[in-house]
């Protein structure tokens, strides 16, 4: 089906308004922007003049007050950073847009390193004064709710200590972060360009692809197609392997000093302390989604009958189950997203409404504009704006309310103010998965034909193969060679190949042919070499998410309040905090399961429609 068959009007005029967020005259954005910018400087200056070097003799309510006036500067800078970022990514092309968006960034880093001494003065404090501080109430005489309590910063400021025992003294910390340009981030980079370089040669003669156009050859519905562009992706890594293993060798003796340096106890253990996530519950985790592999084989076998084949092989997983698209329109997707938001919770459907009723969405793809779609959070003064790049397919339909789940999540914790409304890294999907699953479960009741209803569920699951257990398996890649370099040295290139295949047959068990090419594959993940440990992350959130889910099928209607609540907290309280809102528990095992449950539920439905096909 061409383009023109889906010709979808209505979404043409769904563009977004962002002069809400400048302040003075709208007609000129780049003066208004700049202005905004030259007040923050000079206040940012003050400050500094005003606190700098006496961050420790502050008392409670002074403290609230510097707190206040920080929060003030950054919605400002937060304000001007979103409008230039927003205002470029609907047209990438426009010189004007990208020197402005450029020129917000020169000027917003000042401002940032001048403001920079009040965390480091705050994490220098001891802690027995710190937590004195920490416990100042909002005294009685102030009823103007901008009183001297330290409720709108609190988690923030005892979240911005937690680096503290593992700081080393000043002039250290001063050497590690300059040499780090040389070192690590050189490392880094080098790894990049790497990989940014690779070209593919799918057939011969023919002009060189870059690794993800042949990399999406691996969605292809003829075997032989895949098979090629797995063996032309594993010719095109060969050249710099040996380069790109030193990187990383290099890379994880880097980490190993800085650990020791530092005292972190084990590899993951500063990962985990970014993430806010405890040690236990990453434990609880890892262990929930090994103990059941079972699933992602299940599916794979399923699948291998689908494409009528005995096994799969690695690069086989990817491709397409059925040729289905249908095509759905603007409006049936805006009343459909809509409609189960709102019987869901009223509250969440009412800002659903503003959201597709105000200027808050850019929908409709355009020359230039950014690809994908996003939610920005923007400042609490503001409303968060929505970007997608709509083409009438069902998936957009789920990016829709995806993106809305962020948006309403954001709406809500917005109400916390600028230090606490956005949630640590491992809930960020949570209103976003959730949103994504309702509307999934209406999407799903809505398909016409058992062939319809599998090519949704397909796509469902291998999402959350992809999200949660190839995550996990990646894990615990990182984990062994962590693990080895730091006992026996430096790994050998086929030593890396044979953890990383053992990672994945570990995974894939006798459902997936695992073959000898794969085993450079590892090679262009630049996560890996650039944020240790980081993967996992991507699992955390989805399971969590899903679990909140299994929570709300539960409880049924009861269980609303509570989910609101746990929006409505933003970042105001710590992951295990919020997680009690909704009554779950992030170090037992067990909760973990819940969201796996309903990867199983899935298989279960996949393959009652693969038989009422008539595919099995
Ligand atoms: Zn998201």
């Amino acid at each position: 089906m061409s383009i023109a068959d889906v010709a979808d009007h209505e979404v043409e005029e769904v563009a977004w308004d962002l002069d809400p967020l400048l302040e003075g005259d709208p007609s000129d954005p780049a003066a208004a922007v700049d202005a905004m910018l030259a007040e923050a400087q000079t206040r940012a200056d003050a400050f500094a003049e005003r606190y700098a070097g006496r961050v420790g003799e502050l008392d409670g309510p002074g403290l609230a007050e510097a707190m206040r006036e920080l929060g003030d500067l950054q919605e400002i800078v937060g304000r001007a950073g979103s409008f230039s970022g927003l205002y470029f990514s609907t047209d990438t092309t426009d010189p004007v847009r990208g020197a402005l968006f450029q020129r917000v960034q020169e000027k917003a880093t000042p401002i940032e390193t001048k403001l920079l001494f009040f965390e480091l003065e705050w994490a220098a404090v001891e802690d027995a004064r710190a937590d004195e501080l920490l416990a100042t109430e909002r005294s009685g005489d102030e009823a103007s709710g901008r009183g001297s309590g330290l409720d709108f910063c609190r988690h923030h400021l005892r979240t911005a200590r937690r680096y503290r025992p593992h700081l080393l003294s000043e002039p250290e910390e001063k050497i590690l972060a300059e040499k780090s340009l040389t070192s690590r981030n050189a490392w880094g980079r080098l790894f990049e360009e790497q990989v940014a370089a690779l070209e593919v040669t799918l057939e011969e003669g023919a002009e060189p692809v870059s690794l993800e156009v042949a990399l999406s050859r691996l969605h292809s519905s003829d075997r032989a197609d895949r098979a090629n562009a797995a063996a032309c992706v594993t010719a095109a890594l060969e050249p710099g392997l040996r380069t790109r293993g030193f990187v990383f060798n290099t890379l994880l003796a880097d980490k190993m000093v800085d650990d020791r340096l530092r005292g972190y106890p084990h590899w993951l253990a500063s990962r985990n302390l970014a993430n806010e996530a405890s040690d236990e519950s990453v434990e609880a985790l890892v262990t929930a989604v090994r103990n059941r592999y079972e699933l992602p084989r299940r599916w794979y076998r399923l699948k291998a009958q689908l494409l009528g084949l005995d096994r799969l092989k690695d690069y086989d997983r990817m491709a397409a189950v059925t040729d289905e698209n249908p095509v759905v329109h603007w409006r049936e997707a805006r009343e459909l997203v809509q409609d189960s938001y709102s019987n869901f919770s009223p509250v969440l459907g009412d800002l659903v409404h503003r959201f597709l009723t105000e200027p808050w969405i850019d929908a409709p793809v355009r020359p230039g504009k950014r690809a994908g779609a996003f939610c920005a959070y923007t400042v609490p003064s503001v409303h968060p704006y929505v970007m997608l790049n709509w083409t009438s397919r069902r998936r957009d339909v789920l990016t829709l309310a995806h993106e809305l789940g962020h948006g309403v999540h954001a709406a809500l914790g917005g109400r916390q103010g600028i230090y606490h409304m956005a949630t640590p890294l491992t809930l960020a999907e949570t209103a976003s998965v959730f949103g994504e699953t309702i509307v999934f479960g209406r999407l799903l009741e809505h398909a016409e034909t058992p062939e319809s209803r599998l090519s949704l569920l397909a796509e469902s699951i291998e999402g959350s193969i992809a999200t949660v257990f190839r995550q996990i398996a990646m894990n615990q890649f990182e984990h062994r060679m962590h693990t080895e370099r730091r006992e026996t040295g430096e790994l050998a290139l086929d030593r890396i190949g044979e953890l990383w295949a053992h990672s994945q047959e570990e995974l894939l068990g006798d459902a997936v042919e695992v073959t000898d090419d794969y085993r450079s594959w590892w090679s262009y993940v630049h996560h890996f070499v650039s944020v240790p440990g980081y993967v996992y992350a991507y699992a955390y959130g989805q399971l969590l998410a899903l679990a909140v889910y299994a929570r709300y099928e539960e409880e049924g209607e009861g269980f609303v309040p509570a989910y609101l609540e746990l929006l409505g907290a933003g970042g105001s309280r710590s992951p295990e905090e919020l997680g009690a809102i909704v009554g779950i528990d992030l170090a037992d095992p067990g909760f973990w399961d819940r969201g796996l449950a309903l990867v199983e539920r899935q298989l279960d439905a996949a393959e009652q429609a693969a038989h009422e096909a008539g595919r099995l």
